[in-house]
Formats: structure tokens, C-alpha cells, sequence
């Protein structure tokens, strides 16, 4: 396995409509390759997801996996390691939640945003078996951005007030506190 280099923003790739992948790539050794690399890479970065783009590829896969006591994103809920395929993702009522990511390829940015508290994801996993799961709160956040990379979109797009925008530095110093609170009402609330 390999680390593959990170594409950064400003990069097209980030924004392409990345395109389905096949049943026959899909079973095929280097797509599950690609695979392979793509989690080793999202570990190696301490990420908590990480889609085909951001390492230069314009296919609908991605990786998410939140391990206990992630260093990037410690209030996180774990979530075990979950390959998504031609992923397809639905919110489930109106229900948004504030929430403040960072992107492995946007380095040292965070925002506010809104996601949807629910979502229902169909995909395939890298056996290409069809799965069907409802995702909820900061776990649905992360499904949303990894989907969002494989339609070109970054999750400054959807930020509604660019002010929020800080480094990590400061966003420790000045944002985390009430964001870690509101986040454990979520969890408490929805679950994850
Ligand atoms: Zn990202």
C-alpha cells in the first residue's frame, strides 16, 4: 500500500464531477488498489475521510473511518472503516445542525455549516454489495462532505458567512469550546 500525495484546492480535479465506477472496474486490481492507497493515505493524514479526487482521481469512491482518539478531530464518534461506491445520498427531513469542518485538502481552514441531521446513503461497498443506511448527526456531516467532494464541491461552498473561516491555531483557541458542547448535544440528541 501506498501514501498517495494529496491534491490541494486549486487543483481542477477537486472540482470535477468525479464519474461512476463500473461493476468491472470495481472488481478489478487496480481500482481495488486505488482502495487500498486511498485508506492507507487517509490514515497516514489523520483523516476522517477521504474521496477519489483528493488523490487525483475522478471516480465516485471514498473512504470514512473515525478511529478513537483521532488527533485532527477528537470529539468525533467513531466510525468503523466504510469504502462507499457510486455512493447516492438523500437527507431525511429538514433538519440541519451547525457544525465546523476541515478538509484534508484545504490545509489548515475550518468553517461553519450547516448539514443535515439524517441522511439515507445507497452504495456499494468494495465487493460491489449494495448497502442501504441512514446516517445521523456529525457521522451524516462526514458522509455529506465525502459525497460533496465527488461533485466537485469543497465545504466552503457551503458555508453561508465566510467569517467563521480560521486556522486550526485558532480555531483551538477560540471556537472549539462551544462547538465541542454543541456537538455532544448533538450526539446526545440524534446520536451519531
Ligand atoms: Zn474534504
Amino acid at each position: 500500500m501506498t501514501v498517495l500525495p494529496i491534491r490541494e484546492m486549486g487543483d481542477p480535479v477537486l472540482r470535477e464531477p468525479a464519474r461512476p465506477v463500473t461493476a468491472e472496474e470495481l472488481a478489478g486490481a487496480e481500482v481495488q488498489r486505488l482502495i487500498d492507497d486511498m485508506i492507507e493515505t487517509m490514515r497516514a493524514a489523520d483523516g476522517a475521510g477521504l474521496a477519489a479526487p483528493q488523490v487525483g482521481v475522478s471516480l465516485r469512491i471514498a473512504v470514512i473511518e473515525v478511529r478513537e482518539g483521532n488527533p485532527r478531530y477528537p470529539y468525533k464518534p467513531p466510525i468503523p472503516l466504510t469504502v462507499i461506491v457510486n455512493p447516492d445520498l438523500t437527507a431525511q427531513g429538514d433538519a440541519t445542525f451547525a457544525t465546523n469542518e476541515g478538509c484534508l485538502s484545504m490545509p489548515n481552514v475550518r468553517g461553519d455549516l450547516e448539514r443535515f441531521e439524517n441522511v439515507g446513503v445507497l452504495y456499494l461497498d468494495r465487493e460491489g454489495r449494495p448497502h442501504s443506511e441512514t446516517r445521523r448527526g456529525l457521522t451524516a456531516g462526514t458522509f455529506q462532505h465525502e459525497v460533496d467532494h465527488l461533485d466537485g464541491i469543497l465545504f466552503v461552498d457551503r458555508m453561508a458567512d465566510m467569517s467563521s473561516l480560521s486556522t486550526w491555531a485558532e480555531f483551538e483557541r477560540h471556537g472549539k469550546d462551544d462547538f465541542v458542547a454543541r456537538i455532544e448535544a448533538l450526539v446526545e440528541r440524534v446520536g451519531s
